[in-house]
């Protein structure tokens, strides 16, 4: 067995757990004591082996024997109910845990054949961890242990039984002290605070929540930081004294008075202050011994018949051999060597520093000064292992915290980055969305835009048109005339080419509307449009100046091109009459011309209305020479019909 005060605190550990939960879970009973009444009829539900278990671990803060007495009533009163018994065994043998090996397995072996794996593997689960403690505390079999543990750490059941989540966890922890894997140590125990800490635990489990107090502690007092240590362990003290629960308030000041890293001379004060309340914790002989130690140092020596009683009950080596190494440092101081020789007979751990220490001192008084080298050699390297240990474990603790933390803010970082990222992704749709609704209503609007346009566009050429031509003839009228007069001018201009005006005139037409009727006068108007279109270049622009009066801009300005484009039109009106059906006869007309002067502002329109005037002026002139004729500037030119 390795016993060392690591293992006498790992028993604490397991106590504190315990009875934190005893001693705080009271609330529940109310709705628990519904549970055990149920029972009778149907098999026992997961929900109903934890309510009955925190019920009776309320009775146990009031008194062990009490709550012993009643799982025994409880047990008698079970009615083949197979889940419900091996539960009621369970809960006695984790009560009975620090009694020793034998109610361990008396109790398992009665579990154990009850507990059916499929349907509460919990159970099981539980079964496992207390065999697990009386692996490492009573058997030296630490190492199975933790195999063990770490089987059920890893077993998804472990997830619905919070209870035995904790307890199993704590266990573990302990099983790792034992075997000195101190690099394995601060993981499960951050991870343990962690698990007691989660915001998901259950309200009647957050009464643990004092437990990460006790445990930090202890893992403080591991470590070396002692002042850390009696912080945290004077609030549990505090705590303890306020619920009067006397075992713990005895339990919490053997942890102190055990600590490693606390100098003698300081565990006293926890000691007395432990005895002060119960004798009767499994760390009572070692607390006596130790304030024993102290009266002797001092001078008092009413107690030292008491230096060789031990409790008969006190099963746990460790616990022993504590209390032999205290009796044995008195006798020392007493110079009883031979019964300091007596007390280091009890000391037979050869990894336990303190018996090398009673041994140098020993052989030292004795003389024999080769065993005593060999002894503080021995007794030196231990104690540096355990400071080393104690190092270790105080880096591994840290570079634990670190990287849970470090794991805890990359949790953060990434739930925020996810956060973000679907933000992100939330937006961009948005944003998609958005466009796609504006690109389809702008389709909407620029379709119904583009229609509007087109139409308007249309309905504006229409209407240009409709105001620019002359209903009957086609032709452009007078004002579309000026203004494609004034873009052909200003082309001339640039172009340097020669423009003329022409008016035209139908000769007697008074006499065709009057002799044929308004219809063939206007069909003459209109024979004499198609005559002009099927004469006339694109290039020149045609129009009804008004009546029966046509005016043409044309790029001809000799005297002879113009007589004889004005002749062809002649022809070609001549024929469109007689061709025409309303028609059938031959009319004339008469023209005046005028060439357009270009040396004057080109934009000036006077210079338009002016060879207009001055074509009239020639067109007055035809008429007054007998019509059916073109009067230019110098002569007066015949328009030829055909016989
Ligand atoms: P002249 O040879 O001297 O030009 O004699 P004229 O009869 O052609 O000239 P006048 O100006 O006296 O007569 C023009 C006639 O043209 C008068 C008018 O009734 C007629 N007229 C004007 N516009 C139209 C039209 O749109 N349709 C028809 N059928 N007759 C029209
Ligand atoms: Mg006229
Ligand atoms: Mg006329």
């Amino acid at each position: 067995m390795v016993a060392t005060c690591w293992n006498f605190s790992a028993l604490l550990l397991r106590r504190r757990l315990g009875a934190a939960l005893r001693v705080l879970l009271g609330l529940s009973l109310l709705w628990l004591g519904n549970a055990s009444a149920l029972a009778a009829n149907a098999p026992y539900t997961l929900t109903q082996i934890q309510a009955e278990r925190l019920e009776i671990d309320s009775l146990a803060a009031i008194s062990v024997k009490k709550t012993l007495e009643e799982i025994e009533t409880r047990i008698a009163a079970v009615n083949d109910d197979p889940a419900r018994l091996a539960g009621l065994y369970l809960l006695k043998a984790h009560r009975l845990i620090h009694s020793g090996q034998a109610a361990i397995d008396e109790n398992l072996a009665k579990a154990l054949p009850l507990i059916n794996q499929e349907q509460h593997p919990e159970q099981y689960l539980h079964a496992m961890t207390i065999q697990a403690y009386g692996l490492y505390m009573y058997q030296n079999r630490a190492a199975e242990a933790v195999v063990l543990l770490e089987q059920v750490q890893q077993h998804p059941a472990l997830q619905n039984d919070f209870y035995v989540r904790v307890i199993s966890l704590g266990n573990l922890l302990e099983a790792y002290y034992l075997l000195k894997q101190y690099d394995k140590i601060s993981k499960p125990l951050f991870m343990l605070i962690k698990t007691l800490s989660a915001k998901d635990v259950e309200p009647v489990y957050k009464n643990f929540f004092p437990d990460i107090e006790e445990e930090l502690a202890y893992h403080s007092g591991q470590i070396g930081d002692i002042k850390q240590a009696l912080v945290l362990s004077n609030k549990i003290i505090e705590r303890t004294k306020l619920k009067n629960h006397t075992d713990n308030l005895a339990i919490t000041n053997c942890n102190i008075a055990n600590w490693y890293f606390l100098p003698l001379a300081e565990k006293f004060q926890y000691a007395k202050a432990s005895l002060a309340v119960s004798n009767n914790v499994p760390c009572a002989d070692v607390m006596e011994k130790l304030v024993l130690l102290e009266q002797v140092q001092q001078g008092d020596l009413t107690n030292i018949a008491r230096l060789q009683q031990f409790n008969p009950a006190q099963q746990m080596p460790i616990l022993n051999e504590r209390s032999a190494y205290y009796a044995g440092l008195a006798y020392l101081h007493l110079n009883d060597l031979a019964a300091a020789q007596q007390m280091l007979n009890r000391l037979t751990d050869p990894n336990n520093w303190e018996r090398y220490d009673l041994l140098q001192q020993l052989a030292a008084k004795q003389g024999d000064y080769q065993a005593a080298y060999a002894a503080s050699q021995q007794y030196h390297q231990l104690r540096a292992q355990k400071d080393a240990d104690a190092r270790a474990l105080m880096l591994g603790s840290y570079q634990t915290r670190l990287e849970l933390a470090q794991e805890d803010t990359k949790a953060a970082e990434q739930a925020k980055q996810a956060e973000q990222l679907a933000a992100a992704e939330q937006k961009a749709q948005a944003r998609l969305n958005l466009m796609l609704t504006v690109i389809a209503a702008g389709g909407v609007v620029t379709l119904v835009l583009v229609l509007y346009l087109y139409r308007s566009r249309r309905f504006q050429q229409k209407l240009q048109q409709l105001s620019d031509t002359d209903p009957l003839t086609g032709l452009l009228n007078r004002r579309a005339f000026m203004r494609q007069a004034e873009q052909l001018k200003l082309l001339a201009q640039r172009q340097q080419f020669p423009l003329s005006v022409v008016l035209i005139d139908l000769d007697f037409f008074k006499q065709i509307n009057d002799q044929h009727g308004h219809q063939a006068g206007d069909a003459v108007l209109c024979a004499f449009a198609d005559a002009a279109k099927a004469t006339l270049r694109q290039t020149d622009v045609v129009a009804r100046f008004g009546g029966e009066e046509f005016i043409l801009m044309t790029s001809q300005q000799h005297a002879d091109a113009l007589a004889s484009l004005l002749q062809r039109l002649q022809q070609c009106f001549q024929q469109m009459c007689l061709q025409d059906g309303e028609i059938g006869f031959s009319v004339s007309f008469s023209a005046g011309t005028a060439a357009l002067n270009m040396q004057q502002e080109h934009n000036d329109p006077q210079a338009i209305e002016d060879a207009i005037r001055q074509a009239d002026e020639q067109l007055y002139r035809a008429k007054g020479n007998g019509r059916q004729q073109v009067c230019m500037a110098d002569i007066c030119v015949p328009l030829m019909t055909m016989a």
